[in-house]
């Protein structure tokens, strides 16, 4: 705490996956002796930088730009680049922090960053949103590489600025190189199945979780907070699959739909249009929106939280807890506080952290990375069957971790330790470095 001030998100980051490894560092001392933890806390690299940029008004704004390449221990650095107005170095951190075992978990190599910048897209036109992404890039670009960091999207930065941003890297560079960014478009060297993986993946994690307890997805009702990429595409593949999605929201509130979302409204009035939660209730007869209220609020089977960090505290927990929720999946990184963790894996609600459960949106870009690196693409149901394998993999190995250190059913225990041996064991192979 006191070598990095202020960092609070970030602190809770990493109080939440040490608070997991005490059996592991009292089981196998050499972690400790060879000060795994201190290092691990330490980025390998963190940039910040200015990006100046003009609006359509011909005014000159400044933003700040980060880059935290946190550990590269088993492959390139990797992670999402968020444009927001709350990002500061702790939210860049505690993702990036995140992302180091998040990564570790699917088993490809793949190391730990993040990025973004505190630059808010929403209401800027296409022109603006390019000009920035274009000043972004002409200071990132010497930091990244096929072979150093590969960037991705997170909130704020999809196939749009994506394109922006390798748009900017391949003129500065003069080199195609697509496996230096993932989330491209189709056309232009992107994996099919990426915009839909962080999502997906969720819901076929949750699969899993139910198939643990002896349950299905079918005919149980679902809420899904946010409308974004990763809450849209969850709510797609919980359709698919049989469950009734009946609440989504954005940050200015939330719909109840008891007939179920309309998912084509959906996506045309968030994605297509831009638009505002309320304004979906507006065209569907059978959805209410609520402005000043709580998602948690709505009684569901399984809640797949999908917004951002810190929406779910102990209170929402204990709430859904009384209208007998069964499982709760984090498809945003760190939407549950503390205390709902506790409150949830206290009463025996299958609670699965982020880090595994939203690992498939990074494992398809490590899957876009090697069709790059092949020059090769794959069919969408090729891709999904990886996703879906990927994701048991994942669920299994949570399992069969926590019940190896005595915590039968803990997601949280079994996802942070199976992610902190796998770094930290190549750390050690990789020397003092
Ligand atoms: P998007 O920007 O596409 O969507 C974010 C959504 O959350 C928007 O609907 C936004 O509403 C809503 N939102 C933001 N703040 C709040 C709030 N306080 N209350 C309610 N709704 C809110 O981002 P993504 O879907 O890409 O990312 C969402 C989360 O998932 C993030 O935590 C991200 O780090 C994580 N994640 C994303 C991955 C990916 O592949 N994209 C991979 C793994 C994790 P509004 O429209 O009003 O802003």
């Amino acid at each position: 705490v006191a070598r990095n001030p202020g960092e609070v998100e970030f602190h809770q980051a990493v109080r939440e996956v040490f608070d997991s490894l005490g059996p592991v560092l009292a089981k196998h001392p050499h972690y400790a002796e060879a000060e795994v933890i201190a290092r691990l806390c330490e980025p390998e690299r963190q940039i910040i930088f200015r990006v100046p940029w003009t609006d359509d008004a011909g005014r000159v704004r400044i933003n700040r730009g980060f880059r935290v390449e946190f550990n590269s221990a088993l492959g390139p650095f990797k992670g999402g680049l968020r444009f927001h107005p709350s990002v500061y170095l702790g939210v860049v951190k505690f993702l990036g922090f995140e992302q180091i075992f998040k990564n570790a978990l699917t088993g490809l190599p793949i190391g730990g960053g993040k990025g973004g910048s505190d630059f808010d897209p929403k209401g800027r036109s296409d022109a603006e949103v390019m000009r920035f992404c274009q000043s972004f890039m002409t200071e990132l670009y010497r930091h990244i590489g096929e072979y150093t960091d590969v960037p991705a999207g997170d909130t704020g930065v999809g196939g749009r600025e994506i394109g922006y941003l390798f748009g900017q890297y391949k003129r500065i560079t003069n080199r195609y190189e697509s496996g230096v960014l993932t989330g491209k478009g189709l056309a232009w060297g992107g994996s099919q199945v990426r915009t839909e993986a962080t999502g997906y993946g969720v819901v076929f994690f949750v699969l899993e979780m139910l198939a643990a307890k002896g349950e299905a997805l079918d005919g149980k009702r679902v809420v899904v907070s946010g409308s974004g990429n990763v809450a849209v595409h969850a709510i797609e593949k919980a359709q698919q699959l049989g469950g009734r999605v009946i609440a989504c929201s954005d940050s200015s509130g939330y719909v109840v739909d008891d007939a179920g979302i309309d998912l084509e409204l959906l996506k045309d009035v968030k994605g297509g249009r831009r638009g505002r939660i309320a304004d979906y209730a507006r065209e569907r007869g059978s959805a209410r929106v609520v402005t000043a209220g709580n998602i948690w609020d709505v009684p569901t089977d399984v809640a797949i939280p999908c917004a951002t960090q810190n929406e779910l505290n102990g209170t929402d927990a204990e709430r859904l807890i009384a209208n007998g929720c069964r499982v709760v999946a984090e498809g945003a990184n760190m939407p549950c506080t503390p205390e709902a963790i506790r409150a949830l894996t206290g009463a025996g609600v299958g609670f699965a952290p982020g880090k595994a459960a939203n690992a498939g949106g990074v494992a398809t870009s490590a899957l876009e990375m090697q069709q790059n690196a092949s020059r090769d693409s794959w069919t969408f149901d090729h891709t999904e069957r990886r996703l879906s394998v990927i994701m048991r993999s994942i669920h299994d190995t949570c399992l069969t971790t926590a019940d190896e250190y005595g915590r039968p059913g803990d997601y949280v225990v079994g996802a942070n330790i199976a992610g902190f041996t796998h770094v930290a064991d190549a750390m050690l192979a990789l020397g003092v470095v």
